[in-house]
C-alpha cells in the first residue's frame, strides 16, 4: 500500500568522498515516519602523520542511534573491513539485526571471537541469491565478482521502485572462486525497470577492463615454478581466490604451503569451513618452515601493506621466529599498495632486497588485479540495468566525478553527485538532494571510540610537532612567589642556536612575566596562568621558530 506522502530516500553516511567506512541508508515512508535500512558498516584506517594514535576511522552513527526503533536492520554486502569493520564497535549502540551470507558471517564471527571482550553479536545468515524482506524493503542478493568470496550487490525493491546497490564488484568471467557476476539477474532488473543504481566508483578513472583472477593464477604458477629457492607470497588475507591460486601454484611445483600471520590463518580456516578451499591440500604451520628444503616451501604471508607487526615486516627485518629469507629466495607482492602505505611497503621491500631476496610486484608482472570495475565494466553494468538515476559512491571526489561523467555519457537521465550526509529523494518525482542528516567521523583511539571533532587528536598532533612546556608557580596569600617557578620541557630542543638552555629561557620568561604583573592581578590564578603561558610560548618561539603547547599550574600555598 502506497500512501500519497510516501517517499524513497537514500543517504550515504560514509564512503562518499573517501574510500573506506562505507555506510549507506535507505528510507521509505512519509518524511515524518520513515523506516530505514542500513547497508554495510565499515572502517577506514588512520595514517600516523595525520591522525597520530588513531587506529580506525568510523562513520558517526548518531542519526541511526536516534532512529534505532525505525531501523529494520543492517545488510552486509561482503566481509572487507571497509564494509563490516565497524560492527564490533558500533553495533552495541544500535542493536538491530544483521544479515550476511555464510562466508561474511563466518569471517565476522571468527574476528569477533579473536577479540577479547568483544560484544556477543549474532548474524542472520542468508544464502547466496536470497530474497528476503525487511520492513518495506524487499531485498534480493546478486552475486558479484570481487576480491573476497561472496560479494553481493543488492536489489532493493520498494513500492516506489527498485534500486541496485552494487556494493564492490567487477566483471570476471573466470574468478577462481565463486560464480561470475550474475549478468542475467542484472539484465532482468533492467527489463523490470530500475529506478536507481548506486555504485562503486573506485576504478572509474581507469579505462578498459580488469584482467581476470585466472590470469593472475597463471602468472603466479609460472613465477613459483621458476623460483630457485624459497617463495613467499603476500596478499590481502581475505583474498581467498588468491590464496587458492598461490596454493595451487605451490602444489604444482611440489612445494608445501606454510601459512604465516594470524589474519591469514583465520581466513584460511573460515575458507575451509565454507568450502572455498575444497580440493586444495592441507596447509602447514610456521613450525615446519625451517625443516623444509628451500625449493619445497611456499610461505603465504600477511603484511602486503607494510603493516609493521605483520609477518612480512618481521621477516624483512630478520626478526621472525620461524621464517627467514635470503639470497636466491623470491617474494611476490600479490597486491597493490594502498595510497598512503607506500613508505611502509618501501621499507619492507628495501629490507628484503638488502637480504638478497628477489622482490616481484605488479610493477613488472601480472600478480594482482583489482576487485573493482573499470570503465568498460561500468558501461556493461549501465547497459544491463538501465537505471533512471545514477549515484556514484565508494570513491574519492575524482572517482565519483568520473563515474558521474560516464553515467551521463551513457545517457542516464538523472545523475546525482553527493557527499556523506546528503539525503537524496529517489522517488516520487525528480531525484535530488532534499535534506541533510548528521554524518561525521568517529575514531578508534586505543580501546575508546571518540568523536573526531574533539581536541584529543589535534592536541596530539601539536604535541608531536612542537612539544610542551609545563610551568608550576607556587604563590603566597599575598601574591608573592613562594618558591622559584618549576619549568619542565618535553619534546623541545635543549639548547638554542647560541647554546643557551631553552629551559632557562622558559624559566626567565615565566619569572619576569609574573614579576611584571601588578599585585592585584597576581591574586587571579587564571589571569596569571594565561599571561605566563603566552610569554613562555613567545619566548621559546623567538629562539626556536616553533610554538610549543604550554600548561601553567598556579597554586596558592
Ligand atoms: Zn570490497
Ligand atoms: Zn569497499
Amino acid at each position: 500500500m502506497l500512501r500519497p506522502d510516501d517517499e524513497l530516500v537514500f543517504a550515504p553516511l560514509g564512503g562518499v568522498g573517501e574510500i573506506g567506512m562505507n555506510l549507506s541508508i535507505y528510507g521509505f515512508g512519509s518524511p515524518a515516519r520513515r523506516t530505514w535500512l542500513a547497508v554495510d558498516l565499515g572502517v577506514s584506517f588512520g595514517t600516523e602523520e595525520l591522525l597520530p594514535g588513531v587506529d580506525l576511522i568510523m562513520p558517526d552513527v548518531r542519526f541511526l542511534v536516534e532512529e534505532r526503533r525505525n531501523l529494520a536492520g543492517i545488510v552486509l554486502t561482503h566481509a572487507h573491513e571497509d564494509h563490516f569493520g565497524a560492527i564490533l564497535d558500533l553495533w552495541p549502540r544500535l542493536r538491530v539485526p544483521i544479515y550476511a551470507t555464510p562466508f561474511t558471517a563466518a569471517l565476522f564471527t571468527a574476528k569477533r571471537l579473536g577479540e577479547p571482550g568483544a560484544p556477543d553479536i549474532s548474524v542472520n545468515v542468508v544464502p547466496l541469491g536470497a530474497r528476503f524482506s525487511l520492513g518495506p524493503f524487499d531485498i534480493e542478493l546478486v552475486s558479484v565478482a570481487h576480491s573476497i568470496p561472496e560479494s553481493n550487490a543488492l536489489i532493493i525493491r520498494t513500492p516506489l521502485g527498485a534500486v541496485l546497490h552494487t556494493g564492490d564488484w567487477k566483471l570476471d568471467p573466470t574468478p577462481v572462486i565463486g560464480l561470475p557476476t550474475e549478468e542475467g539477474k542484472l539484465k532482468a532488473l533492467g527489463d523490470e525497470g530500475a529506478l536507481a543504481l548506486i555504485g562503486d566508483s573506485t576504478n572509474a578513472v581507469r579505462e578498459g577492463r580488469s584482467p581476470s583472477e585466472a590470469d593472475v593464477a597463471k602468472s603466479l604458477a609460472e613465477l613459483v615454478a621458476s623460483a630457485p629457492g624459497r617463495v613467499a607470497v603476500t596478499t590481502f588475507a581475505s583474498n581467498v581466490a588468491r590464496i587458492r591460486s598461490a596454493a595451487q601454484a605451490a602444489f604444482a611445483a611440489g612445494r608445501e604451503v606454510v601459512v604465516i600471520g594470524r589474519a591469514m590463518e583465520r581466513v584460511v580456516q573460515v575458507a575451509r569451513e565454507t568450502g572455498y578451499l575444497d580440493g586444495i591440500g592441507e596447509f602447514r604451520g610456521p613450525d615446519v618452515y625451517g625443516h623444509l628444503p628451500p625449493n619445497k616451501v611456499l610461505a603465504l604471508c600477511t603484511g602486503s601493506q607494510g603493516e609493521p607487526r605483520a609477518a612480512l615486516a618481521r621477516i624483512a627485518l630478520d626478526e621472525h621466529p620461524d621464517v627467514t629469507l635470503g639470497k636466491g629466495d623470491r617474494v611476490i607482492f600479490s597486491s597493490r599498495t594502498i595510497p598512503g602505505n607506500e613508505k611502509a611497503v618501501g621499507r619492507i621491500v628495501n629490507g628484503l632486497v638488502r637480504q638478497g631476496v628477489e622482490v616481484i610486484s605488479d610493477r613488472t608482472h601480472l600478480v594482482h588485479v583489482s576487485g573493482h570495475p573499470r570503465q568498460a565494466e561500468l558501461e556493461d553494468m549501465f547497459r544491463w540495468v538501465r537505471p533512471r538515476i545514477a549515484i556514484p559512491v565508494h570513491g574519492e571526489a575524482l572517482h565519483l566525478h568520473e563515474h558521474a561523467r560516464l553515467a551521463r555519457r551513457l545517457g542516464v537521465p538523472e545523475v546525482i553527485e553527493c557527499q556523506d550526509g546528503d539525503l537524496i529523494r529517489l522517488a516520487p518525482g525528480r531525484a535530488g538532494i532534499v535534506d541533510e542528516v548528521p554524518a561525521a567521523r568517529l575514531y578508534k583511539d586505543g580501546r575508546l571510540v571518540v568523536e573526531a571533532e574533539g581536541r584529543t587528536v589535534p592536541d596530539r598532533r601539536r604535541l608531536g610537532f612542537a612539544g610542551i612546556v609545563t610551568v608550576a608557580l607556587a604563590l603566597t596569600e599575598q601574591g608573592d612567589l613562594a618558591d622559584a617557578p618549576d619549568v619542565e620541557l618535553t619534546g623541545i630542543p635543549e639548547l638554542n642556536a647560541q647554546g643557551e638552555s631553552m629551559a632557562e629561557i622558559a624559566y626567565n620568561a615565566a619569572k619576569a612575566t609574573f614579576e611584571s604583573l601588578p599585585r592585584a592581578r597576581r591574586r587571579d590564578p587564571d589571569g596569571v596562568a594565561e599571561s605566563v603561558r603566552r610569554a613562555v610560548r613567545a619566548a621559546i618561539a623567538a629562539h626556536w621558530g616553533k610554538k610549543p603547547m604550554c600548561h601553567v599550574h598556579v597554586l596558592t600555598v
